[in-house]
């Protein structure tokens, strides 16, 4: 029931007393978005006025926009490696931020292999609290009725690190779920989760996940929303259930816990939940046992309103099968984050996936953005680019996102390029287009074009002793299998066929690929069962020059042909797979270990 409260919102009639003030500070936000950010930069030079950082570029004193972009130079990370490696090993002197480094937040985004670190600041935990804030009063505009049920989330913590001086190196959720933000987080009708806090911060992912779908069967008439993170979590979810529905009705029916469950605070707190029950068992193995998964979403939670998940940039992926599951469910995507900053929200969290846009938050950090010209020459330090305000930028066109953040980030490029869509107030906007440089993802994972070089050169290695080589090669990231995987289609130069690679070595190949890619994607592989092997398809000789007369029978010049290192669309999938002579799978894990490769 929306309330009268006096601080009626243009963005619609507030839900209660604390969504109005939400929705009230989006509305000043929006509305001053050139006077915060001025105010925000002003702020963050003054904080940080004295690091070694800004000292060696003489602003003297200065908190202006026009001093500042004069003097700071755009970076990218590689450019700050050398600072953030001196924190990493301990130098607890004011580099970047005036405030003490208070730990790394682990991007997924890589630097040589490895996760980039990004360092943060206490105080960041709560302007990303307050972003946290604002997404159920706008959510409540849209859905009303959220305080009568609960959300099941499938949220997890992984695996922390420390640096050789002992700062916790971890990815920024897992450092948020760890945090007294989240976890002294006071009650609030409208975000009520099925999953308890023990289950979330379980550190073993099977226990985590088979006691949040526990949690979310037994209450399954309370739920009223279903999500994840991204997309690819909430079908491993999925998956998840149709492997272990069986001993999940088992439970259910005897009221007795799955023995594999041995984590003592899950097993105490789930002691106070699970409650036998013939009925609610027998209606899940009616629903799961006839091998039928279509709308299993619907089915077993009759009362899902929407599913909360991010289906924007790669993990639109993933709509179909999400659709398939929860029979065309709108899905919501409510938030732009990263490691580096957190963005913004999206003001219209029920629109289409296709026409989501996000709101950036001008009191995040400021925001500046390079206007982005694919055919442009890259950037040298001679002719600095000229990078707008987030005030200033165009609809229609697209940009790509540069920070500077309270925690010592200036003119940092994101990599993420956006395009304008409109303007909410003052406040732009955004489409996201995609990240930079990405050629294959599956879950959290971002294999760009030079890694998947390097893999398959690496793995053509063990090709050489059959005097066979790869002569032209693509890839393709299947989502189609859950967990999705790699697919690298090869075709084979095999120079004396009586001793061509056995199917033995061409399994190797796989591992070896596998085994070149970053540490996200490994991660993904080992602990958190996000990504399935990688496959090779072998390919018929002479499948590329098909590949390349049919691009070139479509308008492409035969000149500047490159062949696509990664494809997705219809016709050129079916021509290769037309041609496959022989495919296999990476045979085993490839290596990974929470600790980061030193590279002091
Ligand atoms: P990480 O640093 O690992 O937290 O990853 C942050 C990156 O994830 C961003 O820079 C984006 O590339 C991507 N990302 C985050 N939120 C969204 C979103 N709502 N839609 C599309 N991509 C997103």
């Amino acid at each position: 029931m929306a309330v009268d409260s006096g601080l009626s919102s243009p963005l619609g009639p507030p839900a209660c007393e604390k969504d109005a003030k939400a929705l009230q500070f989006i509305e000043e936000m929006t509305r001053n978005a050139d006077q915060v950010q001025e105010k925000i930069l002003a702020k963050i030079l003054s904080q940080n006025g004295e690091t070694e950082y800004l000292q060696r570029f003489k602003l003297a004193g200065a908190t202006d926009r026009d001093t500042f972009k004069s003097k700071v130079p755009v970076v990218t990370y590689e450019d700050l490696q050398p600072d953030i490696q001196r924190i990493a090993n301990g130098d607890r002197s004011p580099i970047l931020s005036s405030h003490p480094i208070s730990e790394f937040l682990t991007s997924s985004g890589t630097s040589a292999g490895e996760r980039k670190l990004m360092p943060t600041i206490h105080e960041e935990w709560d302007r990303r609290q307050k972003l946290y804030s604002l997404l159920m009063p706008v959510m409540n505009l849209y859905v009303p009725g959220l305080d009568k049920g609960k959300g099941l989330y499938f949220l997890f913590v992984k695996s922390e690190t420390k640096t050789p001086s002992g700062l916790v190196a971890r990815p920024v959720l897992t450092g948020y779920y760890r945090s007294e933000h989240f976890k002294k987080r006071p009650y609030d009708p409208y975000n009520v989760y099925t999953s308890p806090d023990e289950a979330i911060l379980c550190v073993d992912s099977f226990q985590s996940m088979y006691a949040q779908m526990l949690c979310g069967l037994l209450m399954h008439k309370e739920v009223f929303r279903v999500g994840a993170v991204f997309a690819s979590g909430l079908l491993r979810a999925i998956r998840f259930l149709q492997v272990h529905w069986q001993q999940l009705a088992h439970d259910i029916s005897t009221g007795i816990l799955n023995p594999k469950i041995t984590d003592p605070s899950v097993r105490e707190c789930l002691a106070g939940i699970l409650k036998p029950s013939q009925e609610l068992a027998d209606f899940i193995i009616q629903e799961c046992s006839g091998g039928n998964w279509e709308r299993i979403i619907t089915r077993i939670w009759p009362n899902t309103k929407y599913l909360d998940v991010i289906v924007t940039g790669a993990m639109a992926q993933y709509i179909p099968t999400l659709d398939y599951f929860s029979g065309g469910l709108p899905l919501a995507c409510t938030m732009y984050a990263s490691s580096e900053c957190y963005f913004g929200l999206n003001l219209k969290p029920m629109s289409k996936p296709s026409e989501v846009s996000y709101t950036i938050m001008p009191n995040m950090g400021y925001f500046e953005f390079l206007p982005h010209d694919p055919s442009a020459p890259p950037l040298s330090r001679d002719s600095p680019p000229r990078l707008v305000d987030l005030a200033d930028v165009e609809v229609g066109k697209e940009y790509e996102l540069v920070i500077t953040t309270y925690a010592g980030l200036c003119r940092y490029r994101v990599g993420d390029i956006l395009q304008v869509t409109g303007f909410y107030n003052s406040a732009p906007q955004f489409q996201f287009i995609r990240r930079k440089n990405v050629l294959l993802s599956i879950d959290s994972d971002k294999t760009d074009e030079a890694e998947l070089q390097k893999a398959v050169e690496n793995a053509s290695l063990l090709l050489r002793e059959f005097n066979t080589s790869v002569v032209e090669y693509t890839s393709f990231a299947d989502t189609k299998t859950i967990p999705g995987h790699y697919v690298i289609y090869w075709e084979l130069l095999v120079k004396d066929p009586s001793n061509s690679p056995t199917d033995t070595v061409l399994k190797q190949c796989c591992l070896a690929m596998e085994e070149s890619l970053n540490a996200v994607y490994r991660q993904g592989r080992v602990a958190d069962n996000s990504i399935g092997p990688l496959e090779i398809r072998v390919v018929k000789s002479g499948t590329f020059e098909e590949l390349m007369d049919y691009a070139i029978s479509r308008g492409a010049s035969i000149n500047q042909y490159k062949v696509p290192r990664c494809v997705n669309f219809t016709p050129i999938m079916e021509l290769l797979d037309s041609r496959v002579l022989s495919t296999y799978f990476s045979p085993a894990a490839p290596h990974w270990t929470p600790e980061r490769r030193r590279t002091d």
